[in-house]
């Protein structure tokens, strides 16, 4: 690794670190990004599998977002597909799938009504609704909108498994945001203008978002301190408490376990590219890559469905995924103190998902990262850009 004086180390080659050493690049910076996975793009990286069907190696990527100068920015490297997500929920107990989120038909099914309006609708979920004044938690939250049998059935034993934690201990701000539907729309992000996917795939595109000449790449290349000396900066997308070896203890994550199954290309289980499994067995929900527009790349009569088993990044080699919250506030407390540490380095930047302890989807990283930039370079973020992100 060299040393330059007018260079810049990044570290991770994911979303955060393609879109900051571009940036720095068309600003004149020499840039080194090293990763220590043996390929770029970070949990987006998708590959074609023996099946001839293209799967995202770490789980669904769906890119949605309303933000325009993202949306503009990442056409500059790819062409984009149309993709409205659609997810579905296997109840056992009526042997059949239903739209997630819970919608009027959902609702419907599940209580065996009728209802024809989103008025009605709304007047069934205030009669099942349980008084929790002021819920404390996301479990009273859910309660108070819709009643108890839809929080047990939708709700209590995925986030258990996927948290290993009850709705009790998880604060009501992680399912605020959940939308419960009196219509019958079923898209997973109809809010959201652009709904689409990489023509090429997500390793083709940041491999051209860091397809340029200042930009030097190191893969299979772990960090360490030594080798920030000599950057003018180091912008590091890797974990907060890692870099400074946990010194004040870990910061938990769950993370994910993929199982592929091979099967036939007939074969559709709900009909949708998702499927979320509401009982207690290990798995949280299945991917049919096939079922995703340009992904099956070779016709070979079989495809693979990949199932989700969650689990602790202590039980699976340290592959952080997801922050996790609870009601008390504890890991984001942690994570303050490791940021009051981090502000004593002035050239260390802590980016993307795991050096910001947050969950962030792609158009967030990528538009925190042209932030980012462009406010450390000194630049001003036009009044425009800055409507377009809100
Ligand atoms: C299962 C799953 C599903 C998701 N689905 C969606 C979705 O549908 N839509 C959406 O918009 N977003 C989704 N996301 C979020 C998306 O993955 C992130 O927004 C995006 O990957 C963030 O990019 P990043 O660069 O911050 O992190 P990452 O993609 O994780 O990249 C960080 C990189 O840093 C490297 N690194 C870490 N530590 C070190 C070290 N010490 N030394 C060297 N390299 C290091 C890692 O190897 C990794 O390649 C999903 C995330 C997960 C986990």
């Amino acid at each position: 690794m060299g040393s330059w004086m007018h260079a810049i180390l990044v570290v991770g080659a994911g979303f955060a670190g393609a879109v900051h050493a571009r940036e720095l690049a068309e600003h004149g910076w020499r840039v080194d990004v090293i990763d220590r996975r043996t390929h770029i793009a970070g949990n987006a990286y998708d590959e074609v599998d023996a099946t001839g069907v293209r799967r995202h190696t770490y789980g669904p990527h769906l890119f949605h977002t309303s933000n325009e100068r993202v949306m503009v920015w990442l056409r500059r490297f790819s062409a984009f597909v149309p993709y409205e997500h659609r997810v579905s929920a296997l109840v056992l107990r009526l042997e059949r799938c239903l739209p997630l989120p819970v919608n009027r038909t959902t609702i419907n099914a599940v209580f065996g009504q009728s209802l024809g309006s989103a008025d009605e609708v709304r007047a069934f979920l205030s009669r099942i609704a349980v008084s929790h004044p002021a819920p404390r938690n996301a479990g009273e939250y859910l309660e108070s909108r819709i009643g108890r049998e839809l929080t047990d059935l939708f709700f209590r034993p995925y986030t258990r498994k996927m948290w290993a934690l009850d709705l009790e201990q998880m604060p009501a701000s992680v399912v605020q945001r959940i939308p419960i539907r009196e219509d019958d729309e079923d898209r997973y992000f109809p809010g959201d203008r652009h709904q689409c996917l990489p023509a090429g795939g997500y390793a083709e595109l940041i491999a051209r978002i860091l397809d340029h000449p200042a930009i030097r790449i190191s893969l299979g290349t772990p960090f360490e301190k030594r080798m920030s000396r000599g950057y003018a900066a180091c912008f590091t997308s890797m974990a907060i408490d890692e870099y400074f070896d946990q010194a004040l203890g870990p910061l938990p994550y769950r993370s994910l376990r993929f199982h592929h199954r091979t099967e036939p290309a007939r074969y559709a289980l709900g009909g949708t590219m998702q499927v979320n499994f509401t009982d207690a067995s290990i798995y949280t929900r299945q991917s049919d890559w096939s079922l995703l527009p340009g992904h099956v790349v070779r016709a070979t009569g079989c495809k693979t469905v990949t199932l989700e088993e969650p689990c602790a990044d202590t039980d699976n080699n340290m592959e952080r995924y997801y922050p996790v919250k609870t009601a008390d506030g504890g890991p984001q407390a942690l994570y303050e103190r490791y940021r009051a540490l981090a502000a004593g380095e002035p050239s260390l930047h802590f980016i993307g998902r795991c050096g910001t302890y947050r969950y962030l989807d792609m158009d967030q990283v990528i538009n925190q990262s042209l932030q980012n930039v462009r406010a450390w370079l000194g630049l001003r973020d036009d009044a425009d850009e800055q409507r377009a992100a809100s």
